[in-house]
């Protein structure tokens, strides 16, 4: 067991009155961290150390701030070993999927160091004579980054590298599930040398996070929030962000439709539906979800997917690598098995895997499940996979864009240029032809439509969430006023 502090204004803090809370490892039910539960007093103190930080933070030149979060990078890959164990005590994940998040966790921050000299505007040409008139991009304030614990190392690091690039200072919100797991990266931040409070981190009990977050949103001095985690949640926090007029960049639920058409490379469909469908047991939230398959091609596919799926070891993470470790919590396995009744009942077909009674879920596959399974529209978060088959192009653009959802996506055919008229007209933020729905990369926009959230985090585009575009002039001439 671990216990883990909050870092407020550059010292490690308990909560006011000492509160905490417990996380539990899910197949053993044995304490792994035990954490401060932030009152909104708290998370208070954090802004308010942020705000203090900001005026001389922002000021820095862009060398400083990259030198700072490239020590970062290396801090994090660092402690890879320590991630590995943490994430495997908090969230049941495999030492593969760690390894991962570690390893593009530190990709986002050498990203973002890069991204110091490229926080650039523009002159504009101005009507009036004389007026240089410039569009100049400034640090916003106080960013709130709120992560969950899906993909922890790389969603919470995503939250506040690219706002410290520009300037900015910030708190971070760590999930219950994985205090521990946020609580590391924070360790990194601080030992690249950040000065105090520039980085802030709370962890709160579960019942406390809206008053937590409330509390934050509501301060003046946060000019931005980000918020990665369901759908459920994000429409709450827009409404909490409306409210304040504080704008929000919200990446929420997925399930990503995987299109194999006619002519697929099934071979390679299979590959990258395996890949998409059971990293981290399903649970990301690019995760293939619906495999929409030609009827041409089904019967093939789904006896190679089904085979390639059975074969994937499954186990405690924290007795050996493999790649189907636990899923978060009982709750997953309940909601699971519960579609997978609602699904047979339908006429659905088992291919394999099956309900499970803990939580080392198998991989398993529905096949010919139809649009009144509930399986088809709910994210299911976990290694259980819908195949839906259709006849033709035109019923695989309709059936994939049949969900309110759209994050990640992708399409598998021969014929590229087919493959790509379909990927343009596929609602998701993100479509990749003859590749699978998982894919990240710190330079890429990445964020979603529809009720997957709105705003990008990424490259430039996350230049553009977490800065200020400002219209700066200088009158170079005498003017001339009407009056
Ligand atoms: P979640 O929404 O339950 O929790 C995320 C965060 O929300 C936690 O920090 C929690 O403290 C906070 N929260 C909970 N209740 C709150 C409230 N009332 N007010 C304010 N904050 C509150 O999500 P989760 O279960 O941790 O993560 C899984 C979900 O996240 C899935 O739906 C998945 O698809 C989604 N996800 C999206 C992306 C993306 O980039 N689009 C990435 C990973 C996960």
């Amino acid at each position: 067991m671990t216990d883990i502090s909050m870092l407020i204004d550059g010292e490690r803090r308990a909560a006011t009155g000492g509160a905490t809370f417990e996380r539990r490892n899910p197949l053993d039910g044995g304490i792994a961290t035990r954490a401060p539960a932030a009152t909104p007093a708290d998370a208070v103190a954090a802004v308010e150390a942020a705000h203090r930080a900001f005026a001389a933070w922002s000021a820095t030149g862009p060398n400083e701030r990259r030198a700072a979060l490239l020590k970062a990078a290396h801090a994090l890959e660092a402690r890879a070993d320590a991630f590995v164990q943490a994430m495997a005590r908090e969230t049941g994940a495999s030492a593969l999927w760690a390894g991962f998040n570690v390893h593009l966790a530190a990709g986002i921050l050498t990203e973002a160091a890069s991204l110091t000299t490229q926080i650039a505007g523009e002159v504009i040409p101005s009507d009036v004579p004389g007026s240089l008139a410039m569009g100049v991009r400034q640090a916003a304030g106080v960013v709130v980054g709120i992560a969950p614990w899906n993909a922890p190392v790389i969603l919470a690091t995503r939250a506040i590298a690219t706002p410290l690039a520009c300037g900015n200072t910030v708190v971070l919100k760590g999930s219950e599930l994985c205090p521990e797991t946020h609580a590391l990266i924070i360790e990194a931040l601080s030992e690249a040398g950040l000065p105090k409070g520039v980085v802030n981190f709370v962890t709160n009990a579960p019942a406390d996070a809206g008053a937590v977050v409330e509390a934050m949103v509501a301060h003046p001095a946060v000019r931005r929030v980000n918020f990665t985690g369901s759908t459920r949640v994000g429409r709450l926090i827009a409404q909490t962000c409306a409210k304040y007029l504080k704008p929000a960049v919200l990446e929420l639920g997925g399930k990503a439709p995987f299109v194999v058409l006619d002519d697929a490379d099934i071979d390679a469909a299979v590959n990258a539906a395996i890949f998409g469908s059971f990293a981290n047991s399903g649970q990301i939230c690019m995760s293939t979800e619906r495999i929409v398959v030609d009827n041409a091609v089904a019967d093939e596919f789904v006896s190679k997917f089904a085979a390639r799926a059975q074969a994937l070891p499954l186990g405690d993470p924290r007795e050996g690598p493999v790649v189907l470790g636990s899923v978060v919590d009982m709750s997953t396995v309940k909601r699971c098995n519960a579609l997978i009744d609602d699904a047979l009942a339908k006429g659905a077909k088992l291919v394999c895997g099956g309900k499970a009674e803990n939580t080392l879920m198998p991989a398993t596959v529905l096949d010919h499940v139809t649009p009144a399974m509930e399986i088809y529209r709910e994210e299911s978060f976990a290694p259980v996979k819908a195949v839906v088959r259709v006849n033709g192009v035109e019923q695989a653009v309709t059936i994939a864009n049949d969900n309110e959802f759209g994050l990640s996506s992708a399409v598998f055919g021969r014929d590229v240029a087919r493959a790509w008229n379909v990927a343009q007209r596929i609602e998701a933020g993100i479509c990749h032809v003859n590749g699978p729905t998982v894919h990240d990369e710190a330079q890429m926009p990445f964020g979603g439509v529809k009720a997957s959230g709105y705003g990008r985090f990424g490259g430039r585009a996350g230049v553009e969430a977490f800065t200020e575009l400002r219209w700066i002039t200088v009158q170079t001439t005498p003017r001339h006023y009407p009056f």
